[in-house]
């Protein structure tokens, strides 16, 4: 890469990185902003109906959507049930009922669109990972398109 080519590149760089993690936060391919990453509230694409970028990188790689979804539960899930308790405002018995319910409540409908954030996290951090939009991509595996 040439150097003006480099310097253009690395003033438009954190622009890139949010560009992909608003768009895997609005449900939303980060390659080409057109397909959904989610089918529904429970489940995931494979790949991209748009651009077929397959959404998983390596086996394993959604995992990275726990320890968001555990954030958020505690952050805006457990911690105000506690600040209330804290103050006053709620008894211990409906605390940790109200923590239990809704953390095991907020955990199931909420990691499908943690593993969507973590997906744009990951783009974030590893711009270079991203294949070319420009690029050709092979068909995807388990596609219909040829009958087999
Ligand atoms: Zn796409």
């Amino acid at each position: 890469m040439q150097g003006g080519q480099r310097k253009l590149f690395d003033s438009c760089l954190p622009k890139v990185k949010l560009l992909y993690f608003r768009r895997a936060f609005l449900n939303r391919c980060p390659r080409c902003g057109e397909g959904k990453v989610l089918k529904d509230l429970f489940s995931r694409e494979e790949f991209c109906s748009h651009c077929h970028l397959e959404y998983n990188r390596e086996n394993g790689f959604f995992l990275g959507g726990v320890p968001i979804n555990y954030t958020l539960v505690c952050t805006f899930w457990i911690l105000p049930w506690l600040v209330a308790y804290f103050f006053g405002l709620i008894s211990v018995a409906l605390t940790v009922v109200g923590t239990i319910v809704g953390a095991v409540a907020f955990t199931y409908l909420g990691y499908a669109y943690c593993q969507c954030l973590w997906l744009g996290i990951y783009f974030c951090f590893a711009v270079s990972e991203m294949p070319d939009l420009n690029k050709d991509i092979s068909i995807p595996r388990g596609s219909s398109s040829n009958g087999k």
